[in-house]
């Protein structure tokens, strides 16, 4: 990896008004800019040259963005708060504690004591045959993610095609969120907004979040489940620590309904509902969400494991958390 990062300048706003001025100026004047909260995806970024604005803008000063509160029955978490902090607080081991465990489950202490929720729901899509160092990089024909001519697992592609680039989602957290109805409060040029989660996510690993130019994600809302709903979620990585989802799967189950989200198989997050009363048993409706999964799932060879084995474990880890969630409510 290239140590050396290109000239930017750097700003670290305190306010809205403050951030919002600079954005304008940024945009007023051509220049290219990229926002950071806890750094620890787009740093690297800027160091092995696959990035490079003209201005970083740090969200770190924005203080009101770092808290975790409950209203009503929702739990709003500020965009700003650390992975750390998400695992350890209380109000989110109690009401959410499998949000809790996938954020324990991201990269490493020291990662996760910078890293934040929200730029954990922003990650950038990733490809083996993109973050890399600029000299690995540069034994291969740069890629579309490269502004170049071709896709390495895709030989086929060519510009204008729906899916244009296949570097993959890899959010820890999102998963969880999804199943949980996750809502994202977001600020920009136009004001403030509310979508869904679900929405922020677009199917091509380039251009793969739907938010404009400028706006940043302040709170991640949610619901608190009723006391019927329990959600568990699986990792596959070699390591224990710092490999990004070779595979995730969440599962939820509410009142005999199971929900299933998936992370690291596809450009986008996958998100799969199956209900009892469509089918004969509780089996038919597994193997049906399962199906549903695998059908989802473009394991191309771009990682540790072998595309087929990350592939079968798909209902293996559906299935061992369907047994947990059963387990702990019996
Ligand atoms: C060695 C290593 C291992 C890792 N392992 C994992 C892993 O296992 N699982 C995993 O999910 N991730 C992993 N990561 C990636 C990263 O550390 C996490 O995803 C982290 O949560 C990113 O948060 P951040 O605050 O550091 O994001 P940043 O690097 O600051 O930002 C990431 C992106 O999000 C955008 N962004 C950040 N905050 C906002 C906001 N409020 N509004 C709008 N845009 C925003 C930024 O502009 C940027 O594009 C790993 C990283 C490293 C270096």
């Amino acid at each position: 990896m290239s140590l050396l990062m290109q000239d930017f300048d750097y700003h670290r706003p305190t306010s809205f008004e403050e951030l919002s001025a600079l954005v304008s100026d940024c945009q007023k004047g051509g220049r290219a800019f990229a926002f950071s909260a806890g750094g620890t995806d787009i740093i690297p970024q800027l160091k092995s040259d696959t990035l490079h604005p003209d201005c970083l803008i740090s969200l770190g000063g924005l203080k009101d963005l770092n808290h975790i509160e409950k209203r009503g029955n929702r739990l709003i978490i500020g965009s700003l708060t650390t992975l750390h902090d998400l695992a350890n607080n209380d109000l989110i081991r109690d009401y959410l504690p499998a949000l809790a465990h996938a954020a324990h489950k991201v990269a490493s202490p020291q990662i996760r004591n910078r890293a934040t929720i929200g730029g954990n729901i922003m990650v950038d899509n990733r490809c083996i045959y993109i973050n890399q160092s600029e000299i690995n990089r540069e034994c291969h024909a740069p890629c579309f993610k490269a502004d170049g001519d071709v896709c390495h697992l895709v030989k086929s592609a060519k510009r204008g095609d729906d899916i244009l680039c296949q570097a993959r989602f890899v959010s820890d957290t999102a998963p969880i969120l999804l199943l949980l109805g996750a809502r994202i409060a977001v600020m920009g040029a136009k004001g403030g907004r509310e979508m869904a989660l679900n929405d922020l996510y677009l199917r091509d690993g380039i251009d793969n979040r739907s938010l404009e130019v400028g706006d940043i994600i302040t709170a991640i809302e949610v619901d608190i489940p009723e006391d019927d709903t329990a959600l568990h979620y699986e990792k596959l990585t070699i390591r224990n620590a710092l490999d990004f989802p070779s595979l995730g799967v969440g599962v939820r189950m509410t009142d005999g309904a199971v929900s299933v989200a998936l992370t690291g198989l596809n450009t986008l997050p996958g998100l799969f509902h199956a209900k009892p009363g469509d089918f004969d048993n509780f089996d038919d409706m597994i193997d049906h969400v399962c199906a549903e999964a695998m059908d989802f799932a473009k394991t191309y060879n771009q990682d540790f494991f072998p595309r087929h084995y990350r592939k079968n474990m798909i209902p293996v880890f559906i299935r061992r958390g369907l047994d947990k969630i059963i387990k702990d409510k019996s």
